[in-house]
């Protein structure tokens, strides 16, 4: 089947929810993707950041090999190996204390916040509950994730969604303060924010949070889904901070492509939260995606990946620097580790991310105007060459 014929038919049968690029891929290796006509593509996508090993990685696979012949499925009724050592890795990195395993990000999402729901009803006695999110953050498409999420287009048709709900500026502590009543249990925000454009958040802002909480009584959480697991140069990126949430959410990069997320917490939140029967998840943390988990771990260690993410962050944000003084519409580079955006100014960012595609480099959008880059973990200093010279490419041929 022609790859035209292919795209048509999948039109035909799968809701049309995306927008998708015009290609149909089939197979990757490492830190390259191929479509069904043999054309290599440079990923600087990453499945939206999750295949932080690359593509095909064989310790990886053989390791999801070897759990599928042993075990996919029990259910949480039962133990299992696998949930054990993913969880005992889970606790060993981020230094928290206990974790729940969920089937996506959304979902790790909707566990934080009935932890948090829970721990002001059993501090309190009461239920009503506010939570405090941002503006332009992006936590998930659930009802209880899409309210914690600050773009009123993604929320409107939806409406009315979880109440209790209060919106506050990202990097702006005062807007926060504003916003904090007795009934307020939550405060969430993404460490460095993804779909929103790529904001990092300021230190200090992110101290004043943190600051607010332990005053307040107030469960701070960190939602890490996309800027975890390395991506920032930390397993976590609140480590790079110094500032640690009460609880936080992963998935994404953290099983390598399995559906996998999880919510990790602290002791406080932990003892006095969730109990028996107050939350579940059919398939979380199955003994596959555990495996596969587990597995991401060991390799991040093999590999040494936070410390090549750590070395190579500075020329890859040297690269980009390089771009944004060569080319006009490109007006800033933002960003943290290997995630990064371009802010591109007077062309539509898909422009240039419909040529990039067709010069044979992946990368995604953020926001209105931003190209995002999140790359693989394990891309080499060349293939960062590589990525500029199809940029720079790519721009050319938008640029006036
Ligand atoms: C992707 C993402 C989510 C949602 O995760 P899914 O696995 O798509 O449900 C939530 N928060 C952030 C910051 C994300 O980047």
């Amino acid at each position: 089947m022609k790859m035209n014929e292919m795209m048509e038919t999948s039109e035909e049968y799968i809701l049309h929810t995306y927008n998708r690029f015009p290609v149909v891929l089939e197979r990757g290796e490492g830190a390259y993707l191929y479509d069904t006509d043999g054309k290599q593509y440079l990923d600087f996508a990453a499945g939206i950041a999750v295949c932080a090993l690359g593509h095909s990685n064989p310790e990886y696979l053989d390791a999801l090999k070897n759990q599928m012949d042993r075990l996919m499925h029990v259910s949480n009724l039962y133990y299992n190996r696998p949930m054990m050592e993913a969880g005992e890795k889970v606790i060993a990195v981020s230094g928290m204390d206990k974790v729940f395993f969920t089937n996506s990000g959304t979902e790790a999402i909707e566990g934080a916040l009935k932890a948090a729901k829970k721990y002001a009803f059993e501090r309190d006695g009461h239920s009503g509950h506010e939570i405090i999110a941002m503006e332009h953050s992006f936590h998930g498409r659930s009802v209880g994730a899409l309210s914690v999420t600050g773009n009123a287009h993604y929320r409107e048709p939806f409406e009315p969604l979880m109440g209790g709900v209060k919106f506050a500026g990202y990097n702006d502590l005062e807007s926060v303060k504003e916003q904090i009543t007795d009934k307020t249990c939550a405060i969430i925000l993404e460490t460095v924010q993804g779909e929103g454009g790529i904001y990092p958040a300021d230190g200090e802002f992110l101290k004043g949070v943190r600051r607010l909480c332990d005053e307040h009584d107030i469960v701070m959480i960190l939602d890490e889904i996309q800027c975890g697991m390395g991506r920032c140069g930390d397993y976590f990126a609140w480590q790079g901070y110094g500032v640690q949430p009460d609880v936080m959410t992963c998935a994404k990069a953290l099983g390598g492509g399995v559906p996998v997320g999880a919510f990790v917490m602290n002791q406080k939140v932990a003892k006095a939260s969730l109990k028996p029967g107050d939350h579940g998840a059919t398939y979380g943390g199955n003994p596959f995606v555990c495996a596969a988990v587990s597995k991401v771990f060991d390799l991040f260690e093999k590999y040494e990946l936070i410390s090549h993410v750590r070395e190579l962050t500075p020329y890859l944000e040297q690269r980009l620097d390089e771009i944004v003084d060569q080319y006009d519409c490109v007006t800033q580079r933002r960003g943290k580790g290997f995630m990064q955006g371009l802010v591109i100014t007077g062309r539509p960012v898909g422009e240039v991310i419909n040529r990039a595609l067709e010069n044979g480099l992946l990368v995604i959008s953020a926001g209105t105007d931003v190209l995002r880059l999140v790359p693989p973990l394990i891309i080499t200093r060349e293939q960062i060459d590589e990525m500029t010279e199809k940029l720079k490419d790519s721009l050319n041929q938008v640029d006036l």
